[in-house]
């Protein structure tokens, strides 16, 4: 009975709310399925189970690929932490709005996040009646027009800077005005909703608690709902608990062996989200998405293996990440897909299949990937994929099929050309060869480059807030 009355309210909004907002209903059927995005940090690329890894066993992240696809060439639209997150969450190149780089974490400066114009995912999806909770790393601004309560979601249990301690005695600085020196902040308390609380546990296992909290409350709601857990692990500093440092007694390398704790503490918290789906029996309602936001750290002994580069760098290495998706009875299980995707795909498929409307003034940049993982459609179409670091042309990328230019700090000239298809490693430079190709791809980029803007505030370490005059 209750459950057909969820049945009936939901069909009953999705007519309606595109109706009341002004809209014409969307003509094609709306699913509104509940969203979770698994967002780690700086995890590597071969680092998870489903892409080779051995001496970290990531049995539950697997399972996302073995109940679903596994995207072999994933992308993000930035090889750091912001901007990449930023694309995610609004859809769009982040360069569209000037989050070139990581942003200070500067809470007095309204100008560093994402702009108020631009709409985040969970703003969204509050127009077709999602409830949101951001559990973790938020990195879109500290200052309070930024904060994620005001940017769509109705429940934050995280931080909003870039980066945290992970045990709870290193967590105990009150607030910002408690910074004096530069990265004070990764000692600050966590934030639930808009208070400041310590910790008594491992962060990472608080995040997958407060998670399946959530998950567990929204089975009691009828509305869908979207969760956006974006730990911090594995991005350092290295530490964990011996809980999970016991698992690994095996490696020998102390970075590595902590690392390895980070992930699999990760993992253990994305089998207990799984579990809470299952035993709530959400599991067929609820798309998962799993990613990194960026290629594996040279600091956090990540591995990028076989791609060149590494975070911060536009090679493979760094912005080509573990990317695996599932739902369960819609689209196929244990499926590889070799066509590249992107983070900002999230968007444009959860906006297609929960009625959310796009202003066409600020167009979505990913496409809905249903219709080709269901097999709707044989192929993704021939897109291009762009990147661009900082805001002028010294560091950028370009993919069309398997064709890659790319120019990154590495480069003592100009870019280089590689066929990813027999060179995923980016080691043999055909710019000379396959000139026509270069000079085509190099014209497609300045072409999408000039609709960018340059960097609109500060970035991370450019500025030195803490130092009050009082
Ligand atoms: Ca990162």
């Amino acid at each position: 009975m209750e459950e057909e009355f969820v049945m009936l309210s939901r069909t009953f909004a999705v007519v309606l709310i595109p109706f009341l907002l002004g809209h014409a209903v969307a003509s094609t059927a709306v699913e509104r399925p509940n969203l979770i995005v698994i967002l780690t940090d700086d995890q590597g690329y071969h680092d998870v189970g489903f892409n080779g890894c051995e001496d970290i066993p990531t049995p539950h992240i697997d399972r996302l690929a073995d109940e679903g696809v596994l995207f072999t060439n994933g992308y993000v639209t930035e090889s750091v932490c912001g901007p990449s997150r930023a694309g995610l969450l609004t859809g769009r190149y982040q360069g569209r709005f000037g989050f070139n780089d990581n942003p200070s974490v500067d809470p007095s400066n309204p100008d560093i996040g994402i702009p108020l114009e631009e709409k985040t995912i969970a703003e969204h999806l509050k127009t077709v009646g999602y409830r949101s909770k951001i559990v973790g790393k938020w990195h879109m601004g500290s200052h309070p027009q930024h904060h994620p309560m005001r940017r769509g979601f109705d429940e934050f249990f995280g931080f909003l800077a870039g980066g945290r301690h992970y045990l709870p005695e290193e967590i105990y600085l009150d607030d910002f005005s408690d910074v004096t020196r530069n990265w004070d902040w990764y000692n600050m308390k966590l934030i639930d909703g808009y208070d400041r609380v310590g910790i008594d546990e491992y962060l990472t296992d608080a995040f997958s608690n407060e998670a399946v909290r959530f998950v567990e409350e929204s089975a009691k709601h009828r509305e869908p709902f979207f969760l956006y857990l974006a730990y911090n692990a594995p991005h350092g500093p290295l530490e964990a608990t011996e809980k999970y440092l016991s698992r690994f007694s095996n490696i020998e390398d102390l970075e590595r062996r902590t690392y390895a704790a980070m992930v699999s503490a990760v993992d253990d918290g994305v089998g207990r989200v799984l579990q809470a789906l299952e035993k709530q029996g959400l599991s067929d309602d609820t798309l998962v998405v799993f990613l990194s936001d960026n290629g594996g750290s040279l600091k956090n002994a990540s591995s990028n293996e076989p791609l060149r580069g590494h975070k911060g760098r536009l090679w493979e290495g760094g912005v080509r990440v573990p990317f695996a998706m599932r739902w369960p009875g819609t689209i196929p299980q244990g499926v590889v897909r070799e066509d590249p995707v992107i983070s900002l795909d999230i968007l444009a498929t959860i906006a297609e299949h929960s009625g959310v409307l796009i202003s066409p003034e600020r167009p979505l940049d990913g496409i809905d990937l249903l219709p080709y993982l269901r097999g709707e459609v044989e192929a993704l179409p021939n897109r291009q994929l762009t990147w661009r670091s900082g805001s002028d042309a010294k560091r950028f990328a370009i993919r069309q099929g398997d064709w890659k230019l790319v120019r990154t700090v590495d480069h003592e000239r100009g870019p280089s050309l590689h066929n990813l298809a027999n060179d995923l490693s980016e080691q043999r430079d055909l710019g000379t060869r396959e000139f026509e190709t270069a000079a085509a791809l190099s014209e497609d980029w300045e072409e999408w480059a000039s609709e960018l803007e340059p960097t609109a505030f500060p970035t991370l370490g450019k500025d030195k807030w803490w130092l009050r005059s009082e």
